[in-house]
């Protein structure tokens, strides 16, 4: 007997295929959309200056 494990999408929280080669995301626009935010936060973390630090 096949054990099923449901996988929740991080970004939208939709059931994921097990067999999803997105995983653990649902989709490729989800995982692009994860990565791109993560991408940000860390470009934002190196580039960030503090304006009142003349
Ligand atoms: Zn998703």
């Amino acid at each position: 007997m096949k054990k099923k494990i449901n996988i929740t999408c991080p970004n939208c929280k939709k059931i994921v295929e097990v067999n999803s080669k997105y995983k653990p995301f649902c989709s490729k626009g989800c995982k692009s959309v994860d990565f791109l935010r993560w991408t940000n936060e860390e470009v934002s973390i190196k580039g960030y200056e503090d304006p009142t630090n003349d």
